[in-house]
């Protein structure tokens, strides 16, 4: 087991494909200028696949692939459809801008792929143009419709909303997203931003999407969060629900369950970690599967009780959200 000096057991490994994305979003990458990982770097389809493997044996029930832009890698599909034939099977899911999906969605889910995770922060053009300085708001559109129609159900959206930028499109993306059947999830801003710039004013609060939200709609708390990171209500009686996962101003570090593993074959114990495994040199000096899964063991051991974004010797950790895998 993937087990930590808290009692707590990671279950859920969140994948990271690549650390290249085909948009620019604000908040997450600079427009120009991030230098890209190495390619030799990056763990090939076997390296990944055998890595996933040891974490599966090791107790990981749900895998995530995210990057980057995971949909940007070549041969994606093929290798769901490796991930998808290891045993016992993970449940296989995909966070992704979804501008591959109308292209995509149907393989993917034939390979194996159970659901999908669509980033959307606006439904207004114009705005998302500026929001991720590309203007595929109806390319993502297309790709929701090609998940919807693929079976990758429930389709999620997460929306990550900033004071005085997109604050204002709460609504509308909930009207959205309850029109199209998908289920909708806020994600408060998190100081991951390659120039070091978050500022906690600028964040909109779960607390005030809720107010935004509530002015429109009844929102009933629907009970147990588990381990999930978003706090789930009904949407005026249901069965609609709508998401909000404040990591910021509601953390939920005591019941993390989750381990990453970066592109380029390294393990972080928590998306602040300050410190990775190197699985990847390991794996290429000769290292066999019960080492793997010992030096896994191990990294998870010196996981933190929490991110501790509170603490004033809090430190942003190097990689940006876009090279650890959101
Ligand atoms: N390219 C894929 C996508 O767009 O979903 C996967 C990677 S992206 C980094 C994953 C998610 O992280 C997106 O929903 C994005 O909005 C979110 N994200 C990026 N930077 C963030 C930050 N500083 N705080 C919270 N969420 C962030």
């Amino acid at each position: 087991m993937l087990a930590d000096r808290y009692g707590r057991v990671a279950t859920d490994l969140r994948v990271s494909l690549t650390d290249k994305c085909n948009l620019r979003c604000t908040y997450c990458m600079p427009a120009e200028g991030l230098s890209w990982l190495p390619k030799p770097e990056l763990l090939t389809d076997d390296e990944l696949v055998r890595l996933v493997g040891v974490a599966v044996g090791l107790g990981v029930t749900d895998v995530r692939l995210t990057g980057g832009e995971p949909l940007v890698r070549p041969g994606v599909v093929g290798l769901v459809g490796r991930l998808a034939e290891l045993s016992p099977r993970p449940a296989l899911s995909l966070t992704t801008n979804g501008l591959g999906l109308a292209r995509l969605a149907a393989p993917l889910r034939k390979a194996g792929l159970d659901r999908v995770n669509v980033s959307l922060d606006t439904v207004d053009r114009a705005r998302y143009l500026t929001l991720t300085r590309r203007d595929r708001l109806p390319d993502v559109l297309a790709g929701l419709r090609a998940a919807a129609a693929a079976g990758l159900t429930p389709v999620k959206v997460n929306a990550v909303l900033m004071r005085g930028v997109n604050d204002d499109d709460a609504v509308e993306l909930l009207r959205f997203c309850l029109e199209s059947n998908y289920q909708l999830r806020f994600i408060e801003q998190m100081p991951l931003d390659p120039q070091h710039a978050w500022d906690r004013r600028r964040m909109l609060t779960a607390e005030e999407i809720l107010d935004r939200l509530g002015a429109i709609w009844s929102l009933t708390p629907v009970e147990s969060r588990g381990s999930s990171p978003a706090e789930t209500w009904l949407v005026d009686g249901g069965p609609a629900v709508v998401g909000v996962i404040a990591s910021v101003t509601r953390p939920f570090c005591a019941s993390c369950d989750r381990v990453r593993l970066t592109a380029d074959g390294q393990v972080r114990n928590c998306l602040f970690a300050r410190e990775e495994s190197d699985l990847r040199s390991a794996l290429r000096a000769g290292a066999d599967d019960g080492e793997l899964a010992e030096r896994w063991r191990a990294a998870l051991r010196s996981k933190r009780a929490g991110h501790g974004i509170d603490d004033p010797a809090f430190l942003q950790p190097d990689r940006p959200m876009s090279a650890i895998g959101g």
